[in-house]
């Protein structure tokens, strides 16, 4: 049976800017089991990293969570004052950050820089950090020449094995990665791919992978989540979503993806642009991008049903409630 390390309950997450309310989070709900990896995918601004940022708390102002539950292993870290945090933080939930590995300290040593929180959070011993810190290293496919290095002496993909080692070095039991090859060439990629599959296989970490790429989620992920303006539109195992995508936007998305086995054809894309949050389009917030939209679309927002066993859309397409959707059609 599997065991559920983290449950997200309506979440609502909204900046409050001197130009408006932002909901960059709009009633999210979603399940991580122990091991398995969920990717969250959608274009640039439609929340994704927001999501990443609240689960550790750590969403920056003027953006707050303002509604719904947190759950990471039966603790709901909505409710956790800042000393309880600093607890569950590293060691619940850790998060690989976008573009992290630029923030190395430029003058410390690897070593010293993967093992802080063994000295400062556990108490450990410069001799017992340091022995930590090469086995993180050899964990993520470094030896241990690498120790007494500088940021500068490393190549990109080498930062990034850095920065994964900091993100796991207190084992957490949830691993955020925030587009973890983004400025990375596509060979080291793939080792960055191949290596966070592999710490999911042998450390049982539940990974979360956000990217606005599919075809990076589609190496690591068991579901998927794909979010729009705020929202997840599609949610399921990725085996039927990349087979069977059902909302526009998913299907949108994967067709955008350049394939080198298929005929030549002109690259698919959506036209248009996501929707500003501060005032998102009444009903479906992809209407006015869909080339499938109906008269109720622009009107009602659709609920997310399940529309095949455990996949969930979030489309008037897939309503059961025929009557209603015949009735706004009038
Ligand atoms: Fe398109 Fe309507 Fe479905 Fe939205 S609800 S994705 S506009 S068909």
């Amino acid at each position: 049976m599997p065991q559920e390390v983290l449950r997200v309950e309506n979440l609502k997450v909204y900046y409050y800017t001197i130009r408006g309310v932002v909901k960059a989070v709009d009633n999210v709900s979603l399940t991580l089991n122990r091991g398995e990896t969920l990717g969250i995918a959608g274009e640039s601004g439609c929340g994704k990293s927001t999501l990443a940022w609240s689960l550790l708390r750590l969403v920056p102002p003027p953006g707050r969570i303002v509604d719904g539950r947190i759950v990471i292993d039966g603790i709901d870290i909505t409710r956790l004052d800042h000393e309880e945090l600093r607890k569950v933080r590293w060691r619940k939930v850790s998060m690989i950050f976008q573009g992290a590995m630029n923030a190395l300290n430029p003058v410390m040593p690897i070593w010293l820089q993967i093992a802080e929180p063994f000295i400062y959070h556990l108490g450990m011993s410069k001799e017992e950090a340091y022995t930590r810190a090469v086995e993180l290293l050899r964990m993520v496919g470094l030896d241990e020449s690498f120790a007494k290095r500088y940021p500068h002496e490393l190549s990109g993909g080498q930062k990034q094995r850095v920065v994964i080692a900091m993100a796991i070095a207190l084992k957490p039991d949830v691993l955020i990665a925030d587009e973890p090859t983004t400025a990375l060439d596509v060979v080291v990629q793939a080792q960055i791919l191949n290596l966070l599959k592999k710490l999911v296989r042998e450390t049982g970490v539940s990974l979360i992978i956000i990217s606005h790429d599919l075809s990076v989620i589609a190496e690591l992920a068991d579901k998927v989540a794909i979010m729009y303006g705020g929202k997840i539109v599609e949610y399921g195992p990725s085996e039927k979503i990349y087979k069977n995508p059902k909302h526009p936007y998913t299907q949108a998305l994967l067709k955008a993806i350049p394939r080198l086995r298929a005929p030549r054809m002109k690259l698919s894309y959506i036209p248009g642009q996501p929707p500003d949050l501060r005032t998102p389009p009444p009903g479906c917030r992809f209407a006015p991008r869909c080339d499938q939209a109906m008269p109720i679309c622009s009107k009602q927002e659709p609920p997310l049903i399940e529309v095949d066993k455990d996949q969930f859309v979030a489309c008037w397409l897939y309503s059961t409630s025929e009557k209603l959707k015949n009735k706004n059609n009038e």
